[in-house]
């Protein structure tokens, strides 16, 4: 039997729903809510849970950094299947910028031995895009980005790689970092089992410190990007409205493709 351990890096974030406001003193996003599981990073578990099941044993680890030791993201993906989760929370980690992230969250990941590493292309609230990308090279990873298939065989990641004409088909030893697109699987419902199940799961709670982090390196004290201006999103615009005269279909159509969508 092989077996194939995933470590999914996991978001936790104010609900989409109800974000919260924007701390115009630090000009972030003020996260002291209840934090829910990035949508994105619902792709990663569900690929993950999956990739385990065909390898036919292992474990899906998750990994997150957030404030305030909020666990209630990992306790949803933990309902899904995950086994175990590593949560660094400390108030050293206030300010963070996308690199001080990376660095904890490679930290975190170094913590277990892991064949392959899955996070989102980009989170939901305040993103980058980035961090996946600065893991693998803080972690000598090769990374294969935008997926929307991976398959593992003969210790190689099979990654179809979404672009904007169609996929690439990218192969990639292991161990490597993989971040998927949204839409790729169907994340599962939890279940009830899942959800009584997830709440005795393990979640280990680490702080900088105990992942031989130096503190200056990571928060307000490391980062080196600023933020320099923050704006509420603007309000969503009325739709177009296309008359059928007659051409109705042709106007959908050039207009789907200058979204690039067909
Ligand atoms: C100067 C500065 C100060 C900031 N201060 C704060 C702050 O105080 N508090 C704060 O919350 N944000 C803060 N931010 C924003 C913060 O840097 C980013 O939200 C964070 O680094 C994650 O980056 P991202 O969302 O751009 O990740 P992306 O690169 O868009 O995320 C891609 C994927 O990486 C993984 N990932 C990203 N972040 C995490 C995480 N935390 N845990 C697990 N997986 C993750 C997920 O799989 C995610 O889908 C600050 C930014 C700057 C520039």
């Amino acid at each position: 039997m092989l077996t194939m351990n995933v470590v999914v890096c996991v978001k936790q974030i104010p609900d989409p729903a109800d974000p919260g406001a924007l701390d115009p003193e630090t000009k972030t996003l003020k996260r002291d809510v209840k934090l829910i599981l990035d949508e994105s990073d619902s792709y990663g578990v569900e690929m993950a849970l999956q990739l385990v099941d065909q390898a036919g044993g292992g474990e899906v680890t998750l990994v997150s950094m957030a404030p305030n030791n909020e666990v209630g993201g990992l306790r949803t993906a933990l309902a899904m299947g995950a086994a175990s989760a590593v949560l660094v929370s400390d108030d050293a980690l206030q300010g963070s910028d996308a690199l001080g992230t990376a660095k904890v969250l490679a930290a975190a990941i170094g913590k277990s031995n892991p064949d392959l590493v899955i996070a989102a292309t980009e989170s939901s609230d305040g993103y980058t895009g980035t961090v996946p990308e600065q893991i693998a090279a803080l972690m000598d990873l090769p990374s294969v980005t935008f997926a929307k298939e991976i398959a593992i065989a003969d210790g190689n990641a099979s990654v179809k790689r979404q672009t904007e004409s169609g996929y690439d088909s990218v192969e990639c030893p292991l161990p490597c970092l993989v971040s998927v697109t949204a839409g790729v699987v169907e994340p599962r419902y939890p279940s009830f089992k899942g959800i009584m199940a997830a709440k005795s799961k393990p979640v280990e709670e680490v702080t900088v410190a105990d992942l031989g982090i130096d503190a200056g390196s990571v928060g307000w004290a490391g980062a080196g990007q600023e933020i320099t201006e923050i704006a509420e999103a603007p309000a969503r615009e009325a739709g177009e409205i296309i008359e059928d005269e007659g051409d109705a279909h042709e106007k959908i159509v050039a207009f789907l493709d200058e979204l690039k969508v067909l």
